[in-house]
């Protein structure tokens, strides 16, 4: 028998739909947060999310790269990893998937008031998606100066030309990030 005094909507049951994505230990509270020392930390944390997602790229071949999308509350909605080799597709980049992952969580293509983080600076196709899935921030772990199109090569996603721009937040954990990709083509030669 239930009690009078539970109203039935104080939990949700099955059916209801809550808030989209998956919930993350330091994203409760205002996100991202209003300092700058708590912000870096949060960063660092999905930073480290990103960088484990690309370890996985090792066992198929793929360069190690990782990326994951969060909603404006923080909450997870995407990730991704390079698989380019694992599935033959030259657009299969970390970020292209994480974003496609974003969007069917969502149910949208718009992901604004976003945050994109990703292990490597992204190259300009995926620059490109970012600012076309209306992206609010990118976080990038390494600089890659020779094919980067957010500062590097390119600035695609800050470009004035274009109507919607990302902001960036560039070299979270950057020694991780390229140590990482740097170990894998040693090991390649
Ligand atoms: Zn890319």
């Amino acid at each position: 028998m239930v009690p009078d005094d539970v109203a039935p909507t104080a939990e949700p049951g099955p059916g209801t739909p809550g808030p989209a994505g998956l919930d993350l230990p330091w994203a409760s509270g205002t996100f991202p947060p209003d300092t700058v020392a708590a912000r870096r930390a949060v960063w660092d944390e999905l930073m480290g999310l990103a960088l484990h997602e690309a370890t996985h790229a090792l066992a198929t071949g793929d360069v190690p790269i990782g990326a994951l999308v969060v909603g404006p509350d923080g909450r997870l909605l995407g990730l991704g990893r390079n698989r380019r080799e694992e599935i033959g597709d030259p657009t299969a980049h970390a970020e292209v998937l994480a974003l496609r992952q974003a969007a069917a969580t969502l149910g949208s293509w718009r992901l604004e008031g976003c945050t994109l983080v990703v292990t490597l600076e992204p190259c300009a196709m995926c620059a490109g998606a970012t600012t076309l899935a209306r992206v609010e921030r990118l976080v990038l772990g390494a600089w890659d100066p020779k094919a980067g199109a957010c500062g590097s090569v390119w600035d695609i996603v800050r470009d004035r030309r274009n109507p919607h721009r990302v902001e960036v937040v560039g070299g979270v954990r950057d020694v991780e990030c390229g140590d990482l990709i740097r170990e894998f083509f040693e090991t390649q030669r």
